[in-house]
């Protein structure tokens, strides 16, 4: 895959100008070689969507938002490399029999390098737990940044998509903040109900909008 160079501040683009690239040159995205860091992981979470839940907040966002709450989850270094052994305790946790789902956060799942980790784990969660909900949080928008021509679809953001259950998108802006809001930061930002969007081929809110 490729992807020009830009003001970008993610983990590709950084590394891309290291090596003397220029703002208009390609840099080639390894597709057979993703990684992921992840920062955090929740159990038995009750904030981060509806039912008890596995939480994991992934690493790297470069959607910067004004009066993110967390940071430091912006640096793709930022926690542990996730690895074979973290996915196995997410599905041997998530396998108890008193959650309802997992919940993806960040940091930002759709920066690339995170959807091709992403989308494996979300396979494993179909195959072996299919009664589970997945809920996923991200900064950008989905009828603009994650559909075929947007910023951060890839090869395998349909994937990913159509197997969520709930989708809240949309960056966190401070002059919106609504501490009254259930799930979510600021007014601006969408619970999508993900299955009923793919079904219609439009943007469908979750009656917890309300
Ligand atoms: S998308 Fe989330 S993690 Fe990223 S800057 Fe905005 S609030 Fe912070």
């Amino acid at each position: 895959m490729e992807r020009p160079v830009s003001a970008c501040c993610c983990l590709y683009c950084q590394s891309a100008k290291k090596m003397g690239k220029k703002s208009k040159d390609l840099i080639i995205i390894p597709e057979s070689d993703p990684f992921m860091n992840i920062g955090e992981i929740i159990t038995a979470d009750c904030a981060n969507g509806e039912g008890l839940r596995v939480s994991i907040f992934v690493s790297g966002c470069t959607n910067r938002c004004k009066g993110c709450f967390q940071p430091q989850t912006w640096d793709f270094d930022f926690g542990k490399p996730y690895t074979s052994e973290t996915e196995n305790y997410i599905i041997e946790e998530l396998s108890k029999p008193y959650y309802n789902g997992l919940t993806i956060l960040g940091g930002e799942p759709f920066e690339q390098s995170n959807q091709r980790e992403i989308v494996k784990l979300i396979r494993r969660v179909k195959a072996q737990l299919p009664d589970r909900n997945i809920w996923i949080y991200t900064g950008f928008t989905y009828d603009k940044d994650l559909v075929p021509g947007g910023c951060r679809y890839i090869e395998c953001t349909d994937e990913i998509l159509d197997n969520t259950d709930i989708l809240v998108d949309g960056r966190f802006v401070l002059e919106l903040r609504n501490l009254m809001l259930r799930f979510r930061g600021s007014e601006n930002q969408r619970i999508i109900d993900m299955k009923q969007t793919r079904k219609l081929g439009e943007v469908v809110l979750s009656p917890l909008n309300e």
